[in-house]
């Protein structure tokens, strides 16, 4: 196919004036997106199985109307002073309280996932007046200087040398059903108990907030027992501390439920949420508990952003939950997931590779390992096959150790695309395996993988 780019030119141009913090060795230029499809400046097309970073194309690249929504915001109002509103982001927060796990929920808007848990930060310390939180091992709520805190993944925190930490923020061990670090296999009780001593045990009692992802997705695809999450929020609800979950990859559709809360029963303080509701513009929202503010916590200021509860962010959203709605992707994503995960289980019959397969719905995690007892990640193998997986024309990336093939193309990709890339998956999967037959394993993983 012909293109309009010159490559070459291209490339040289990145070499020479993109400022990039995570280098791929090979570097992909994206010129077109269309639904469930990319292609690059060689004109090359790619099945996106990643949905742009991680689910940000829920409703496709390029939905024309999210374009078309954003266009007609721009023309009408652009942007105003971040303490002011506008009929978008009233309408948009008002939407949002219809369904918000919460229950009846206000809402703030920013610019992205890491920047939402930033100010849900702020909010649960400014509500409880305490200072400090709780998150998991393996958790990622974005690389923010607060996120960095949270961080659960020791092998982003080595970016920098002795990691950056905020002094008051501290892991737990969480209940990871597939490869626990306390108890044993899916006994999420001695994760629980351990959240708990620690709480009473190892702060100044003066805890404002933990906050979890329910499926831990750059973390691995770690899904919790619903149980364990319930406890949690027993926890912290007898000792007046907030529950702030992390649902800037399960929100939305994805996980088969409007929200991914709905399949655990659980009812958080703050919920985060960020990429697909965006529809690919940059979007991140904090919703809290409308009980929970008080007209002195709106009245002290908390946060300060530019692009705060801003117009374009909004409308862009605004589209976004209508085509979720008329296209009925909820259900969509339950289906296509159904059946994808159905078909990841049939090959998991003949590649000793796959260890595990985890949803829930559209959110899918097929973890890859040297051998099904111990469980080792094959992650030199998935280093390997992610170039593979350019090869053959499907976009994805492997999480966790880098061993974790993530599959959450598009809600709107048709059947015919889903099984086509449900075809590839598995040719990356027979590349892992006979890489792992071959001996190239290896142990360390890369530090890029969970990142995202
Ligand atoms: N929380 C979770 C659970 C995420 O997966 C991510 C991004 N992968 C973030 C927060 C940070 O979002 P962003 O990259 O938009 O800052």
């Amino acid at each position: 196919m012909s293109t309009e780019y010159d490559a070459g030119e291209l490339h040289a141009a990145a070499d020479q004036y993109v400022l990039t913090p995570m280098l791929r060795e090979r570097r992909m230029i994206y010129t077109r997106g269309e639904g469930c499809r990319l292609w690059d400046a060689e004109g090359n097309e790619y099945l996106d199985a990643i949905s742009g970073t991680n689910g940000v194309a829920l409703v496709g690249h390029s939905n024309p109307r999210v374009a078309d929504a954003v266009s007609a915001q721009f023309k009408q109002l652009s942007s105003h002073f971040l303490n002011t509103a506008s009929p978008p982001q009233i309408e948009l927060a008002r939407r949002i309280s219809e369904t918000a796990p919460t229950g009846p929920s206000k809402t703030y808007l920013c610019p992205g996932g890491g920047e939402a848990v930033e100010a849900a930060l702020k909010l649960a310390m400014r509500i409880t007046g305490r200072g400090e939180v709780f998150s998991l091992h393996g958790g990622y709520h974005g690389t923010g200087f607060g996120g960095l805190g949270l961080l659960g993944l020791p092998l982003v925190r080595e970016w920098f040398p002795g990691g950056i930490r905020w002094p008051t923020f501290q892991q737990a061990p969480s209940a990871d059903p597939y490869r626990p670090s306390v108890g044993e296999g899916d006994d999420w009780r001695p994760a629980a108990r351990g959240l708990e001593a620690a709480i009473d045990s190892g702060t100044y009692n003066n805890v404002a907030a933990v906050i979890l992802e329910l499926v831990q997705g750059p973390g691995g695809h770690v899904a919790f027992p619903p149980q364990y999450v319930q406890e949690v929020r027993r926890i912290t609800a007898s000792r007046g501390i907030l529950l702030i979950v992390d649902e800037v990859q399960t929100g939305l559709a994805r996980s088969g439920a409007m929200w991914c809360c709905e399949h655990y029963d659980v009812k958080p303080d703050i919920v985060t949420v960020g990429k697909a509701w965006g529809g690919g513009f940059p979007f991140g929202a904090v919703i809290a508990d409308a009980d929970l503010i008080t007209p002195e916590i709106e009245a002290d200021p908390w946060h300060i952003l530019t692009f705060q509860n801003q117009p374009l962010q909004a409308a862009a959203a605004l589209a976004v939950l209508d085509i979720v709605e008329d296209e009925g992707l909820v259900e969509r994503c339950a289906t296509i997931g159904r059946h994808a995960t159905e078909r990841f289980e049939e090959m998991a019959e003949r590649y000793s590779v796959i260890g595990d397969v985890r949803g829930p719905g559209l959110f899918i995690g097929v973890d890859l390992v040297v051998d099904r007892e111990t469980r080792e990640p094959a992650t030199e193998a998935c280093k390997e096959a992610l170039d593979y997986g350019l090869d053959i024309g499907l976009l994805t990336y492997f999480g966790g150790a880098g061993n974790v093939l993530k599959f959450k193309p598009p809600a709107v990709t048709s059947d015919e695309d889903i099984e086509a890339m449900l075809d590839r998956c598995e040719d990356v999967i027979a590349f892992v395996e006979s890489r792992v037959e071959a001996g190239r394993t290896g142990a360390r993983p890369d530090p890029l993988a969970a990142a995202t």
